[in-house]
């Protein structure tokens, strides 16, 4: 006979905690980075950081090219791209599996840009072959927009191989890489992939506002001669300043300070360990959910993020409510039309295994209180922690 845990009926904790993918909780370390008296940025004090910082950035990325920051949230780097990739008169192939990568069309769109895209549904990663397809069909299309990691749906994309359908036919790739940077493997130049944006508040584990565009060694010219109209975003000036450590305009500094102390604490860990921790906890938190009855969306599931829908009976709304106000967790919901009928749980940046405990423990009592029995989930995640 198996049996039931006892349903909670007062509150479990004592403080919030994020288990959102992006903002995500931000460790003690970056907070203290934080906190420190901000110096003017045109100071040799700010410029010998804002170095160390963009060098650093480079290591994420694994790139001998430039990473860009940009005061905005992720959008802005985005939107970035497409100003300075795009010319009056080229094409662009939106690669869209999800909010995200709808985005990339809606940019375009904003700037009259004429954009194909290739659509799939929710929870499917985008077949590439049909990506070499569209671009031998169509030689106008200039540059493809896609997403690594497609946060809506908690899906991975085959970043390298579509770098190399592209690069095999001299077009750009753009990837967003905002809820994969630091999370998943994506050595820029080995597989070359032209340009990568991320944001701070996600596998940065800093607050948002700083977002940047790196560009490969040899995609740095791509961003000259006559693009779409550019201002702000104008990557030329970015370019410009960065030797001297400074950007165009007032940079986000205390943010800057919190980013290059991300940097730091994943150099510490280690590139690839931080990689296999990711790893490990990805398959901890799905293995763990599937304990309960709930069901993996996405045929190509990412690490950064689990996206889940209920067992029969249960509703993902209730059960996001639950773990909120019970046990002062915060997880997502599902976005469109898939509002109210999936959980997403964040788990980028600087969680582990016992923080994994924690929400799927939570996540127990809830599906146990919202009528279905259920009992295992941290069993299984440690053994899935183990294997993987
Ligand atoms: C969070 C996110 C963005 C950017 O969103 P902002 O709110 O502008 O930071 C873009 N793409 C993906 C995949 C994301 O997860």
């Amino acid at each position: 006979m198996s049996v039931t845990p006892p349903v909670t009926t007062v509150k479990t904790s004592t403080r919030p905690r994020l288990f959102t993918p992006g903002p995500v909780e931000i460790p003690n370390r970056i907070l203290r980075a934080l906190s420190q008296i901000p110096p003017h940025h045109r100071t040799d004090v700010f410029r010998e950081v804002y170095k160390r910082v963009s060098a650093d950035l480079q290591w994420v990325h694994q790139t001998e090219g430039e990473v860009l920051m940009l005061a905005a949230s992720g959008s802005g780097a985005m939107e970035a791209c497409v100003v300075n990739l795009m010319s009056p008169g080229q094409k662009a192939l939106c690669l869209v599996g999800g909010k995200f990568g709808e985005r990339w069309g809606s940019i375009c769109k904003a700037y009259g840009v004429p954009y194909e895209t290739i659509e799939v549904p929710w929870g499917h990663a985008i077949p590439v072959a049909e990506v070499e397809k569209k671009l031998d069909a169509d030689p106008s299309i200039a540059v493809v927009f896609g997403t690594h990691s497609e946060t809506s749906t908690a899906t991975l994309h085959d970043a390298k191989a579509l770098a190399a359908v592209t690069k095999a036919r001299k077009r750009l790739i753009v990837l967003d890489a905002i809820t994969s940077l630091g999370v998943h493997p994506l050595p820029q130049d080995e597989w070359g992939v032209d340009v990568v944006v991320t944001g701070s508040q996600k596998g940065l584990m800093s607050p948002p506002g700083v977002a940047t565009v790196s560009l490969a060694p040899w995609a740095l010219s791509a961003i000259e001669g006559d693009k779409l109209p550019r201002f702000y975003w104008d990557l030329r000036k970015a370019r410009k300043n960065l030797p001297a450590g400074e950007s165009a305009y007032t940079p986000a500094v205390s943010l800057i300070y919190a980013v290059g102390e991300a940097l730091l604490m994943m150099k510490e860990e280690g590139l690839a360990n931080v990689h296999t921790r990711h790893r490990k906890l990805g398959a901890a938190t799905r293995a763990g959910a599937q304990a309960l009855g709930w069901t993996i969306f996405s045929k190509s599931p990412a690490d950064s993020v689990t996206a889940l829908e209920p067992p029969a009976g249960v509703d993902a709304g209730a059960a996001v409510k639950r773990l909120r106000e019970i046990h002062g967790i915060t997880v997502a919901g599902g976005q469109d039309h898939m509002k109210g009928k999936m959980l997403r749980i964040g788990h980028m940046g600087s969680y582990d295994l016992s923080d994994i405990y924690v929400v799927l423990g939570a996540l127990e009592e809830c599906t146990n209180a919202l009528g279905r029995p259920c009992t295992g989930a941290i069993e299984a995640a440690r053994r899935a922690w183990e294997a993987a």
